[in-house]
């Protein structure tokens, strides 16, 4: 089996947003959807559509929300072959309500969905152990068993060559703060790269500050990438401390843009960019990302990056 130079694995969900701002989602309203979507999903796709061999682990139903995602990874060339398509769940879904104050609130439909199923036994050894870099992120590690083990299972198989990366990408809701430390500890042990959004270095290290959990990070030898929405992005590596400033676009739907962005940091890193280079290309597949409505609908091929980029 010919391994995909990135891999990911987690959960597959279509995602299904309200129309109009301000619309709760406990009462009728008008919805737009299914969009692909799912955190690490929406990485790899990134990664695909930018050029680089990619392939994702997961499971969806064998139902239309199902043949929307997997068509997707079709169209940008991920690799599913160690993926399953499961007869007897249905494909795991998230609705979206947007509000006017910028917040968002989300509701889940995976645990129980195909997307929970995925268990330790998808991980296949020669598949993950022949690649080059792994993402892992938070949000997988905390919703449910099979996935965390799963997650565990790839970290454990990964080669000590490869990079790979985390993405906390998690709010305690269910669970306490110690939990989500404890459940992320084996997934930040392991990785090089720590790509933090705005209050999880802090709560995942217990500093004071993001960019005092940050630098602990960064004292233990990882590379640290704090994303900043608008503001860019910020790297922490050994005594480096860069700050590398976004690039202005409208803005229509921001959900998927720390995931794109993931995504454009390995690729560019894979490909030996230095970290300030690295950090714009990574900010430009950001960028882009969140001018289309859909989380992985604004993910960016390389002409695209590249026409931003020099734009500026
Ligand atoms: P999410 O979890 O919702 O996908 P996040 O909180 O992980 O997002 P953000 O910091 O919101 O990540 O966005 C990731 C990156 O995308 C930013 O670091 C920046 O480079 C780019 N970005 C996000 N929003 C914008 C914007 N409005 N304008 C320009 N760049 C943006
Ligand atoms: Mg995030």
């Amino acid at each position: 089996m010919t391994t995909p130079t990135v891999l990911s694995l987690g959960n597959m969900l279509v995602e299904v947003m309200r129309v109009e701002l301000d619309q709760p989602l406990d009462r009728p309203g008008t919805f737009v959807g299914p969009f692909p979507s799912g955190d690490t999903p929406i990485y790899i796709d990134a990664v695909a559509r930018l050029g680089c061999s990619a392939g994702f682990v997961g499971a969806v139903g064998d139902d239309d929300f199902g043949r929307c995602l997997l068509e997707r990874f079709r169209r940008d060339g991920v690799d599913f072959s160690c993926g399953r398509v499961l007869a007897d769940h249905t494909t795991g879904v998230a609705f979206v309500a947007y509000f006017r104050d910028g917040s968002r609130r989300f509701l889940y439909h995976w645990r129980h969905a195909a997307a929970g199923q995925l268990s330790p036994e998808y991980v296949d050894p020669a598949y993950v152990g022949g690649a080059r870099w792994l993402h892992v992120t938070g949000c997988n590690l905390a919703v449910a068993e099979g996935p965390r083990q799963a997650c565990y299972r790839a970290l454990d198989l990964v080669s000590p060559k490869a990079r790979v990366s985390f993405d906390p990408n998690i709010r305690p809701e269910v669970l306490t703060v110690e939990q989500v430390r404890a459940l992320c500890a084996p997934a930040i042990a392991r990785a090089d790269v720590i790509l933090p959004s705005l209050g999880e270095a802090a709560m995942l290290t217990g500093a004071a500050s993001d960019e005092e959990g940050c630098r602990q990070w960064a004292a233990q030898g990882k590379t640290v990438v704090l994303k900043q929405g608008p503001r860019g992005c910020r790297i922490f590596q050994g005594e480096v401390d860069l700050c590398v400033p976004g690039l202005a676009v409208e803005e229509v739907d921001p959900t998927g843009a720390g995931d794109c962005f993931c995504g454009g940091f390995t690729v560019a890193t894979l490909e030996g960019l230095d970290l300030a280079a690295a950090g714009r290309f990574a900010n430009a597949v950001g960028a882009l990302a969140v001018t289309q409505k859909g989380p992985m609908e604004g993910a960016p091929t390389r002409a695209e990056v590249e026409a931003l980029l020099r734009r500026g």
